[in-house]
């Protein structure tokens, strides 16, 4: 194996595997490193399967510092360790996010990143049949499914939103306008029904190329910087340590240890990095800042139909505003529906004593941000989570309202068959309900952000400020997090970096 690269990318997750894709596709000389090992674990292929492997080596099972605004509890952030990362535990759901969203990017000055320009990126990863062929893809790496098990979807839960006056009942979301349509979710699924994670779709083929190498079980401890440049990686691999040299580095190693590697190599809060005695190559205060999350509120009731068990977590969808005023932001909840109790979930739910279908309001664009920082400066050691959950009033009102909006679908007449009464929150208050429930949905994004404000680690061209030779490619960089969940939006970033590159 060679010990110099035209590209080194740092995890062969969602983003590292589109790059590795792309780039080998150029003719470029590649090597991709990823700290977990292969997928071979039947679990991360079988629809129902990535709760199985929660807490296992295949996850990298962070803890949150104890959250005060969630009841002080520590929120476990499940993130694959694994080759195709999170892409291989994630519950596949194909969900690009508000077109608005990306404008804000642009906005923000982010030339290169309105919705006009990212959309061909979308276009080109997926595909999927029976869309609006302007908008969707039909040529791309990805397979898309519409709702892929026959006990998911829920025609009460899409009629009756239709009663509320919401569009529907199969809107696609993913199409022109994202909100205010009731719509079958979509999925990441082989059309012989298993995951098709970014691996199994973007890296494995790519590895039949000879100038695309990949090390598993090898984890980055440091990425070298000479005079300014990033020259190459320490990694250690079954306990030894390695050096290895590129043209330049390509960090996707997800939201929390992206900026814990640039903060050990010496790219980050000056402060903070000599706190703990590290050299500090670069003072770029925004590393491991911005921390933005998607945080998930399950509210149960009990349901008169005895229905079969899904087999994915959910099958239905719609995004909404909570108030008057937003009508031209980005949606600010994304409202899933199960009509039974997801076979994949019942372990960790209470016995209700029957039959309950959950809503899942989920606060898509949070005001409550937060921050990884460093916990020492041993390479080993995981990195400081605290992503202020709820920390801002307005995202505790955003959930009171969709549990308002719940309680108007379930009066409808279309749910009348369904509905047999609350059971959370039910009776309890609301408040202390959302505060005791509420968790994580997965999502992190933002602690590289892309920008030129203060707190910008990126440039557009996803160019670390004040380092050469170095991009970051994952979802840390977006600049405020997506309406919806951030799969293939961040493919969309690693997909467009590679358009940027030369081989
Ligand atoms: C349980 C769960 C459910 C989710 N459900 C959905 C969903 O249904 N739909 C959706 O759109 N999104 C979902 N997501 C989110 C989605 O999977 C992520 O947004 C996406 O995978 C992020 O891509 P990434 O490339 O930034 O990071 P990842 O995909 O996490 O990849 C990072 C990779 O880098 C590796 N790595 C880290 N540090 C190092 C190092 N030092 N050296 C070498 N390798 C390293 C990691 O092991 C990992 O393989 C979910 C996530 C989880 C965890």
């Amino acid at each position: 194996m060679a010990t110099h690269y035209d590209y080194l990318i740092i995890g062969a997750g969602a983003s590292g595997s589109v790059l590795a894709n792309r780039l080998s596709a150029k003719g470029a000389k590649i090597l991709i490193l990823e700290a977990g090992g292969d997928d071979s674990n039947a679990h991360l292929h079988a629809l129902g399967g990535f709760t199985q492997v929660w807490g296992s080596e295949l996850d990298w099972k962070f803890q949150t510092t104890p959250q005060a605004a969630m009841a002080n509890r520590q929120i476990m952030i499940n993130q694959g360790r694994v080759l195709g990362g999170s892409s291989s535990i994630n519950a596949m759901m194909h969900v690009r996010g508000n077109p608005r969203n990306f404008d804000y990017w642009n906005y923000l000055g982010n030339e290169g990143w309105s919705y006009k320009e990212i959309l061909p990126h979308f276009k080109s990863i997926e595909t999927y049949e029976g869309g609006d062929s302007v908008i969707r893809g039909t040529n791309g790496l990805l397979n898309v499914r519409d709702c892929p098990d026959s006990a998911a979807p829920s025609s009460h839960f899409r009629q009756a939103a239709v009663e509320l006056g919401f569009d529907g009942p199969d809107w696609d979301y993913n199409g022109e306008r994202q909100e205010n349509g009731a719509a079958l979710l979509q999925f990441n699924v082989t059309d012989s029904g298993e995951r098709h994670s970014a691996a199994d779709a973007f890296l494995k083929p790519a590895l039949e190329l000879d100038n695309l190498h990949l090390k598993l079980a090898a984890e980055v401890s440091k990425i070298l910087i000479e005079k300014g440049k990033a020259k190459g990686l320490e990694y250690v691999q079954e306990g030894k340590s390695h050096k290895v040299y590129a043209d330049q580095i390509i960090l996707t190693a997800g939201s929390f240890l992206s900026p814990k590697l640039l903060m050990l190599s010496g790219i980050g809060p000056a402060d903070h990095l000599e706190d703990h005695g590290l050299k500090v190559e670069f003072d770029l205060p925004g590393v491991g800042q911005n921390l933005q999350d998607h945080v998930q509120l399950p509210v149960i009731v009990r349901s008169k139909l005895k229905q079969e068990m899904p087999t994915l977590l959910t099958g239905n969808v719609l995004f909404f505003h909570t108030r008057k005023g937003l009508e031209s932001a980005a949606p600010d909840i994304q409202l899933n529906f199960t009509p039974a109790a997801p076979a994949p979930l019942v372990p960790f739910l209470p016995d209700f004593g029957g039959p309950v279908c959950i809503f899942l309001p989920i606060l898509v664009q949070p005001q409550s941000v937060g921050e990884v920082r460093l916990a020492s400066a041993n390479w080993q050691d995981a990195p400081l989570i605290n992503p202020n959950y709820l920390s801002c009033d307005i995202d505790v009102k955003a959930l009171k309202a969709s549990i308002s909006l719940i309680r108007e679908i379930c009066a409808t007449k279309a749910f009348a068959e369904v509905y047999g009464g609350e059971l959370g929150p039910g009776e309890m208050d609301e408040n202390a309900y959302i505060r005791s429930n509420s968790s994580t949905l997965w999502h992190p994004a933002g602690t590289c952000k892309m920008g030129y404000d203060q707190n910008a680690v990126v440039d557009p061209q996803l160019r670390v400020h004040g380092i050469e030779g170095l991009r970051i490619g994952d979802a840390s960089v977006m600049p405020a997090v997506t309406s919806g969940n951030t799969h293939v939006p961040t493919m969309m970033i690693a997909e467009k970096l590679a358009n940027m590159l030369e081989a």
